[in-house]
């Protein structure tokens, strides 16, 4: 039996972009997700984009998450904006601190996204189920490991009704976060974040910047494939669905896609799991 199962998408910057989201998202519905959550550009640069991607989401009669991320954010504009989100219907966020592009100043007034959620359930009560992220392999910019899982802990503490892991290829990696997290009194689900595998390059660029590790093994098998897209992508497919397998035998509560916008890695993974 499959997970229950969630569904990323990234806000697209053209029409075209727009249509073929709108296309893949009508076979990703065959899945039956839970919810599709949309990205938001931190410093709120895709801001309209997010939100008008949720509307469309709720409107094809699927519960819709929009991101949302604090770094940079002032407490007016952040009131503001989850009001337009209430407006619109939506009940679920995936609270973020975010990332500002190089060449921005903070200038706000949440310093991490646990001040976020705190805010969010100070203005909001229980109007949103909120999400937040974790990182089994550490995020790139924490102090230790230790302080990072407080990170986490804290984020609950404050609010968060379920935590979505950053992406990984080492189930041992999630299984001892959740292990960790649950001796800390964290009893919240934790969603894995599944990233099929689909291109070399840019998953091992990517990666670097992210925290999140691709295996020595998975790597050389990559770039021995060089531009040979149809072995990447079988070899993905394999890989991603023996850690989706061992993750749901394991007791994972759900399965979060990064989809990349793209119905066909997405779909093929969970094709294998439904075997
Ligand atoms: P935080 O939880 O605030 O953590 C940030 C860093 O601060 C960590 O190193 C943590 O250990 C440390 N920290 C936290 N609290 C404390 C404290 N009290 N004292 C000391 N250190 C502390 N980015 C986007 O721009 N848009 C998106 O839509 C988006 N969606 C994402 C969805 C998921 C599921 C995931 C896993 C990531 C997503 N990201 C997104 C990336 C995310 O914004 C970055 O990883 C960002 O660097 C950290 O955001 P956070 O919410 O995890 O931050």
């Amino acid at each position: 039996m499959m997970l229950p199962i969630s569904l990323e998408f990234f806000p697209p910057k053209t029409p075209e972009g727009s249509d073929k989201l709108r296309a893949a998202r009508q076979q990703l519905y065959a899945l039956k997700p839970e919810f599709c959550s949309v990205t938001y550009g931190a410093g709120g640069s895709t801001h309209t984009g997010t939100f008008n991607t949720v509307s469309e989401i709720l409107a094809e009669g699927v519960d819709a998450a929009s991101h949302f991320s604090c770094i940079g954010a002032t407490r007016a504009k952040v009131c503001d904006q989850l009001a337009q989100l209430r407006a619109m219907g939506v009940k679920r966020l995936v609270a973020l601190r975010g990332d500002l592009p190089s060449g921005y100043g903070s200038g706000g007034e949440f310093q991490y996204a646990s001040d976020l959620v705190a805010y969010i359930r100070e203005e909001c009560g229980s109007d949103f189920r909120i999400e937040v992220a974790c990182y089994p392999e550490v995020h790139p910019q924490a102090k230790s490991p230790r302080a990072d899982l407080d990170a986490f802990v804290t984020k609950v503490k404050a609010g968060a009704d379920a935590g979505i892991t950053q992406y990984f290829y080492n189930a041992d990696a999630y299984f001892r976060f959740v292990d960790e997290v649950r001796k800390l009194g964290v009893d919240v689900p934790v969603v894995p974040g599944i990233m099929p595998i689909t291109n070399s390059s840019q998953l091992l660029r990517f990666s670097d910047s992210c925290g999140a590790e691709v295996p020595r093994w998975i790597r050389l098998r990559l770039q021995s494939f060089g531009d040979d897209s149809a072995s990447i992508k079988a070899f993905g497919l394999d890989v991603v669905s023996a850690l989706c397998e061992q993750l749901q035998r394991g007791g994972a509560p759900g399965l979060h896609f990064y989809t990349m916008n793209q119905a066909g890695p997405t779909l093929a993974v969970a094709q294998r799991l439904a075997r």
